[in-house]
Parts: structure tokens; sequence; C-alpha cells
């Protein structure tokens, strides 16, 4: 693809589909297609993954065993042997020869001609005199052309995509494309943050001369991806003229029963939220509210305050959770709550029978309250007045899931709650469009639930103490590991392995709750341990989120390496719900640091916002927010931790542009403007999709 450009291509724009390139025919551009690319200008955004530094050519003589090196040198043979599929390329320089292998590599053979000159890089290996790669990157040379050097651009590839191909097509295309991308930032913007301009960071992200080009084409692609969500957050905050929002009843006759129903009182951390949710929920403005709370924090107790006020005020009110198993455990609890209170709960899963009059009773408005899974997002479920939609765990939802609920009323009040812990300023940016409240704190009595690791060996000491606590009335759970492969049967099948194990053990009663079993079965075995008919809970990760039996003190996680820390938080949470001391045993044998550390974090840490910041440190945090690239925070290179100086920036930038021209009208801002709608259309910020 070296040749110059035809008179076809040379027509081409950014905004053109990559199909008209030649050399991507209907694979390559389903190939790309999977990765979101269709045009060129999509294809810009391409980022590598990182750089190799192919600056230096080792001559053949001084390389080392086992480093990892690039060649230069000229090709004297290649022999494909067609039994065994490999293709042997020897190469020599002035100083010694090298033999480069592949293996498969039938659609390679010929490009390697004898006499022609190959760049490779690759692994050395080196035994005496012979010297070997093994599947090296390479570049063959026809007579007169130069090898590409440098900062080489690794690409991330999807199906059949080749490294090389991807290589070359950037190679042409970049440098093309880029310069007829409009820069979207005005210049005076520009120079005041010091920033290059779009289309050389563009061309310097892919094909950087030195590494401090790189680094500045990277700030300047991370101030626009900050700017671009942090002017669609300011846009949607604007006050709405038109928007209806909704006034709840948060001081009415409903939410004062509730409260003195309860056997306790709110906690200091329960009684702030409460009060900021209150604020929200008496102002026209539809409230977009994201509650943080630690495992056992007590949420629920704020999510049914919430509700109420919808229900004091005639509105209706929804609870979305994201587990049959969790909506099922929260039904029960807010019938426990409300239905002395004279308030019905309706419940809505994908399959249950009744469900028909359930939502004939949302519709006409006959019932307020409805707890359920994403059935309630369903097009055939509707409501006469909704005024509150709640959604649990949150962090399992996507925004679009819950933009899809928010829009069976008019501009409801939303919460959202999850107990996973994320830093302010992470929040700010992820969950741009949502207000944060925090409940700091746990209900008194809780005692710290004492975690101890076992290795395999010591296994048996922990279900000693499982059995002296059985002996003395209390209960137990029993996780079973994560093994690879397909992991839910995996696991399923461990689960019943063990349950069949422990079933043995005199005087023990042993349930079984896996996500394969049906949910009335899954219910049922809930209730009996519940009703502490059983004494030990075998299962998989599915009792994660919401199980909440105050009588369970223990907790043995099989192969514990196996889970994430947030996991394990979720998981350890579940017990140490009552007053009585609980212990958690993990059970690994740890086979890296990083799981060794994770461990350790759990013995040493109770708090989630400290296991939180352990993760970080050891994973980054696109994992940590499970949103690794493409995800929900629209981020493909900032790294919102990393570059908190740029967020800032970004920020105040954004509001000294919303201030001087709150709709974007100008021409200046023209482009800044179709950024943003695309953002929106995108679902960064939820609330504009009402
Ligand atoms: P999470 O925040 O993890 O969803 P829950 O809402 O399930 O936590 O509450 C955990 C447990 O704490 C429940 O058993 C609940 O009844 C109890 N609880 C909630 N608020 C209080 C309080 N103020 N005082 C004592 N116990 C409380
Ligand atoms: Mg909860």
């Amino acid at each position: 693809m070296a040749k110059g450009p035809t008179e076809q291509e040379l027509e081409l724009g950014p905004g053109d589909l990559v199909t008209k390139w030649p050399g991507i025919g209907y694979t390559r551009s389903q190939e790309l297609e999977s990765m979101g690319i269709r045009t060129f200008e999509d294809l810009l955004g391409l980022w590598p993954r990182r750089h190799e530094d192919r600056s230096v050519i080792t001559p053949l003589g001084m390389l080392q065993d086992g480093e990892t090196a690039t060649i230069q040198g000229e090709i004297y043979n290649a022999h494909y042997d067609a039994g065994k599929k490999i293709l042997r390329v020897q190469i020599m320089d002035r100083s010694a020869a090298l033999t480069a292998i592949f293996f498969h590599a039938t659609w390679i053979r010929r490009q390697f001609r004898e006499g022609y000159h190959a760049v490779l890089s690759g692994k050395v290996e080196k035994r005496w005199t012979k010297i070997t790669m093994a599947h090296p990157e390479f570049q063959v040379l026809a007579p007169g052309e130069h090898p590409y050097l440098g900062l080489v651009p690794i690409y991330p590839l999807s199906g059949s995509l080749k490294q090389n191909f991807l290589q070359r097509l950037m190679k042409d295309v970049v440098p093309r494309f880029a310069p007829q991308v409009p820069d979207p930032l005005p210049q005076a913007l520009r120079e005041q943050e010091g920033l290059s301009n779009r289309a050389m960071a563009i061309v310097h992200q892919h094909f950087p001369p030195d590494l401090p080009s790189r680094e500045a084409s990277r700030k300047r692609l991370v101030f626009d991806e900050f700017l671009r969500v942090a002017l669609s957050v300011l846009i949607m905050h604007q006050a709405d003229p038109n928007a209806p929002g909704m006034i709840q009843n948060p001081d009415g006759v409903l939410v004062k029963k509730f409260v003195e129903s309860l056997p306790y009182s709110l906690t200091p951390g329960q009684i702030h939220v409460w009060k900021e949710i209150q604020k929200d929920l008496r102002s026209a403005n539809p409230m977009a509210r994201l509650l943080q709370g630690d495992v056992g924090s007590g949420k629920t107790v704020i999510a049914v305050l919430t509700m109420l006020a919808a229900v004091d005020a005639g509105f209706q009110a929804a609870f979305m959770a994201p587990t049959e198993l969790l909506a099922e455990q929260q039904w029960l609890v807010l019938r426990n709550f409300l239905t002395p209170l004279g308030v019905e709960v309706a419940f809505l899963t994908g399959r249950d029978r009744g469900a028909d009059e359930y939502r004939a009773a949302l519709k006409e408005g006959t019932m307020a309250v409805v707890v359920g899974t994403q059935a309630l997002i369903a097009d055939h479920v509707e409501f006469k007045r909704l005024g509150v939609v709640v959604i649990d765990e949150q962090h399992r939802f996507g925004v679009k899931q819950r933009a899809k609920l928010s829009q069976k009323g008019e501009y409801p009040d939303m919460l959202v709650m999850t107990a996973t812990p994320i830093p302010r300023t992470l929040a700010l940016t992820v969950y741009g469009d949502l207000e944060v409240s925090r409940i700091v704190g746990l209900p008194p009595g809780r005692k710290p639930v004492e975690t101890i690791h076992l290795t395999h060996r010591e296994r048996r000491f922990a279900y000693q103490k499982v059995m002296n606590a059985v002996k003395q009335g209390d209960q137990a759970y029993v996780v079973c590991p994560l093994v690879g492969g397909d992991e839910e049967d995996t696991q399923v099948k461990a689960a019943v392995d063990l349950a069949e194990g422990m079933k043995k053990v005199p005087g023990w009663r042993v349930g079984l709750l896996h996500g394969k079993m049906p949910t009335k079965e899954k219910t049922l075995v809930m209730d009996q341990f519940r009703r502490k008919e059983l004494d030990v809970l075998v299962a998989t990760t599915i009792i994660e989120v919401g199980v909440d039996v105050p009588n369970a003190t223990m907790m043995v996680i099989e192969e514990a390496d196996r889970f994430g820390l947030a996991q394990l938080h979720q998981l350890r949470g579940r017990i140490g719900r009552g007053d009585k001391a609980a212990t958690c045993f993990l059970i690994a044998d740890a086979k890296t640091d990083q799981a060794r550390e994770r461990l350790e974090a759990m013995v040493r840490y109770q708090d989630g916002l400290k296991l939180a910041e352990e993760d970080l440190k050891l994973r980054g945090p696109g994992e940590i927010l499970g949103m690794r690239q493409h995800g929900v925070t629209g981020f493909q290179l900032a790294n919102p931790l990393k570059d908190l100086d740029l967020l800032q920036r970004a920020r105040a930038a954004a509001r000294e542009i919303i201030q001087k021209d709150p709709r974007l009208m100008s021409k200046e801002y023209h482009l800044l403007r179709h950024w943003v709608r695309e953002a929106l259309e995108e679902g960064i910020p939820a609330k504009v999709l009402h």
C-alpha cells in the first residue's frame, strides 16, 4: 500500500466509510465495525495500546539471549516446510546471521523474497552462535524502501485483523485524514491551556517522533475528552424552564410513621443523606442522586423513605434490583416495612405469574410501590404517575437502563444506590450528571468481621469453627470458587459437590443456592435459611448482593484468591449484620503477589473505601469501575485519577465557555456544540435521555 494515492482516494474525506479504502474488504470492515469503526474519522480514534521502541537497530552479532530487539538484514534464504507448516527465514548482516521462525504462517511466506531487506522486532533466543526469533514483528523492504523505525504503534486487535495490516493502514490513513479533522477548541483557549492543535495531536498519538511528543499529544486529547463530558454535564444541568419536575412530600404521614415503626433510630450518616435527599424531593427539579454507602450501611431504609415521599404526594415509586434473587429479597424487606403502613408492594420479574395483575394495577395507579428486576423497564410496563425511581446496586446497570426506567414517568426523581465507593472526583466525571450523597458509618453495634486467611492445609480449622458456631445456633455461608472456563457452570458444579459433601456432616442442615436453580427453589432455600431451618448455605457468588440474614455469623470463602477485592468485600458484607461477632475465612494458597496482597488487604481492612483504594493501587481505575474502554465513562485515553489536573482545567474551561454562551450558539463554539450533542446521544449524561 505504499503506492501513491489513486484519484478516487484523493477525494475521500474523514467522514467517508473505510470500505472505500483499497484493501478493506468485507471481512476487514466487519472486524473494524466490531470495534466501533465505520469511517476514517473513527479509525483515527483507534488509539495504539502502546508503542514499541524500534529506534535502535542492533547488529546481529551483539544480540543477547532473552532480550527484545530490532534488527535489520538481508534475507538470504526463506524456506517453508509444508509438512510442519513452519517458515524459516534466514537473515544476515555484516556481523552474524539469524533465523526467524513463523509457525502456521502460510499467508506471509511469499513476502520474504531473497535479496530483500527485512526489519524484525522480537525476542532473541541465542544458543551458542545460533540466533533465532520466534514470530517477530516484521517489515520486508522492497528495494529502495526505507524501514519504518522509531516508536511503532501497537494497536488493539479484533478477530482476524493483523497488527501489520493496521500499522500499514494507519501509516497511510493518519497523516492524510488527521489534518482534515477540524479543531473544536477555539485558538484562544488552546493557547491559554498550552495545548497542541488536534490534528497534530492525533498524528503524534499514533506516530510520535519521541516520547515527550506522545505525552503532549495525549494531554491535548485527554483534555478534549474531559471537556466534552464537562460541557455536556453543564448544559444538562442548566435549569430547563420546561422541566415539569415533581414535588414529593418527604414530611408526610407515611414517612413519619415509617420512621417511628423502625426498631432502631437512623444513624447520623443516614440522617445526613436523608436531609440532602429531602431537599431534592421538595423541589420541582428532578432529583438525580447517587447514594453511596458501604455494604450494610443501611441504604434500603433511605430508599424506603424516598419512595414513601412519593406515595405521600400521590405518586408511584419503583425499585429496580440487578438480579432476581436480590429483587425477591428486597421485595420481602419492603413488604415487611410497608404492609404495616397499609402500602402494598407489587413485584415484577421476567416470568412471574400474577405479573399481569401487578402491571394492570401499576397502570391504573391502584398500587403505589413496585419492586422488580430489569423487567420493570420492559416496554409493556406502564405507570399512572411514576414519581420516584430507585436503582439498587447501580454498578450492575448501564446508563441506558437507568435512563429507561426514568422515561416511564415524566421527570421522576431518581436515586441510584451503590456500595462501590468511588472517590468523589471520579464520581463527578463518571456519574457527571449525578449529585453524590454518602452514608458515613455503619449502624451501631456492628462488630468488625474477623477475617482469617487459611491455606488449603489449614482448611479444617475453618470448618471446625463453623461446626462450633452451628452448635450454638448460628448460621454459616460457604461460598464456592470461581473456576476458569464457563464460569457459571463450573461454579455451580463446585457448589453442588461441596453441598453433597457437607450434607454428610452429622447434625448439619445444608442448603444449596446457585444461579441455575429455578427462582421458586431459590426463594424457598433463602426462606428456609432465614427461618433457621438450614444451618449452612452453600452458595455461588449469587449471594454477593443484598442477602440479609443477621443470624449468619460465619462465612467460608473457598479459593478466595480467585475473587476480586470488591467481590470479597461484598461477600463478607453478608455477615456481621447482627450484634454477634462474625468470622470470615478466606481459603487460598495464593499463587501470585497480587492475590496475596488482596487477601492481606481483606484481613487488614473492613472499610470499603479503604479497600477500594487498595484495589485502585493494585489494578488501576478502569478495572475498579468495571468499565474499561468504550465503557460508560466515555473516555478512551483519559485516566480520571492520573489526569486529575487536566480534568480540573477542562472543567474550569467548560464553565467559562458556558458562562459566555450557555447554549453554544456562537460560531466559535459550533464544533463544541456538535460534540456535546454527540455525547448526549451516546447517553453520557443520562438525564437528557428523559
Ligand atoms: P446496604 O446499605 O448494604 O443495602 P441494608 O440496607 O441492607 O444495607 O441494611 C443492612 C442491615 O442494617 C439491615 O439488616 C437493616 O435492617 C439494618 N439497619 C439499617 N439501618 C439501621 C439503623 N439505623 N440501625 C440499626 N440497623 C440498621
Ligand atoms: Mg443493599
